[in-house]
């Protein structure tokens, strides 16, 4: 401490006022895509029991990775926190994260929902099954994601635009399991069976689906638990109408994805940073994350909330989510061609 304390005099002597800061081990900066609220209690745990300072800022995810880019090696950030793999790729194909070396996130988290190169690791897992409309499907009648091309499907569906990543991921698990071709089949034969032109969110769909505009709904569950405790009554109605269905049991289980973490390239505090991260994957942490944000821990034997518990365990697909992002880009396309606005 006194060492660095006289070096930081010395450089400030010299007047190179522009030279990196001396790094401080006692705070992490953390861009974040979550909303505050769902990850700020967390935040200050972590700070009650290390005495690190976690320097929140929080925004659109697309815009705080360009603004990482932006910032270059001057950026103060040390983590990027968002939602969906394809994102946390994203981050890493610009060249701004680093391998974040932890033994203890490596021994914790499942290797499916971490970066084989080690730049960023998933915090909670997001599951995007299919809902169904009580009384208007039989789920005797669903099976797999492969299956909703059915000609009895037809007029049924509702899912959002092909703009989303969430959607772009899933047909990149699509491309992973079934090869392009068979994939690009499948979206042209999905596309055909629509209710609707895409249109809205996630929420939407269910909420369309409740209001009787299809019978299938394509969603990620947390929106439904969001609904089911909703304040409003509307809400709390329309989600008692839909139940959830999970796809893919007998194969290669229900597609999931992750929020999750990237350690910045440039970072001042990279062990601070990874204290934080190793904290967020501990067993409190990841039940309280996941319960606060409607999603699942991404550790097997970590207690699920009550709405969570009531729709069952399932099997999740265990491709490596890395595959999600380096796939985006035909997925893309392959949408695009099968007319999926
Ligand atoms: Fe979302």
């Amino acid at each position: 401490m006194e060492n660095r304390h006289f070096a930081a005099l010395f450089v400030l002597a010299l007047g190179a006022a522009d030279l990196a800061a001396p790094a401080l081990a006692d705070e992490v900066n953390l861009y974040s895509a979550r909303k505050e609220d769902l990850i700020k209690p967390l935040l200050d745990r972590f700070t009650e029991k290390t005495g690190i300072t976690v320097n929140l800022i929080t925004g659109e995810a697309d815009v705080l990775l360009k603004r990482i880019v932006a910032e270059g090696k001057n950026t103060p950030a040390d983590l990027l926190l968002t939602t969906d793999v394809g994102r946390l790729y994203r981050a890493k194909s610009e060249g701004v994260t680093a391998p974040i070396g932890s033994a203890a996130l490596v021994a914790a988290v499942p290797a499916q929902y971490r970066d084989p190169a080690d730049h960023w690791v998933g915090l909670s897992l997001r599951a995007r099954p299919i809902m169904y409309v009580k009384g208007k499907v039989d789920p005797a009648e669903l099976s797999t994601y492969e299956a909703l091309v059915d000609a009895k499907w037809q007029g049924r569906i509702c899912i959002r635009s092909s703009s989303n990543v969430y959607n772009q991921s899933m047909m990149a698990a699509m491309i992973a399991a079934d090869g392009a071709e068979a994939a690009e089949n499948w979206a042209k034969g999905l596309v055909a069976n629509f209710a609707r032109p895409p249109e809205g969110g996630d929420r939407d769909q269910i909420k369309a689906a409740a209001a009787g505009q299809c019978d299938i709904a394509i969603a990620n569950t947390y929106y439904l638990a969001g609904m089911v405790g909703s304040e409003e009554a509307a809400q709390r109605e329309a989600a008692a109408k839909v139940a959830v269905f999970w796809p893919n049991q007998d194969g290669r289980g229900t597609h999931v994805n992750v929020s999750g973490a990237a350690l910045v390239k440039a970072s001042r505090h990279p062990d601070a940073a990874r204290a934080l991260l190793e904290f967020l994957a501990n067993d409190e942490s990841q039940a309280w994350y996941a319960e606060a944000n409607g999603e699942y821990p991404v550790r097997p034997g970590i207690g699920l909330s009550p709405v969570l518990a009531e729709w069952g365990t399932f099997k999740a697909d265990e491709l490596n989510l890395e595959r999600l992002g380096e796939l985006n880009a035909e997925a893309l396309m392959i949408m695009d061609r099968a007319g999926w606005k």
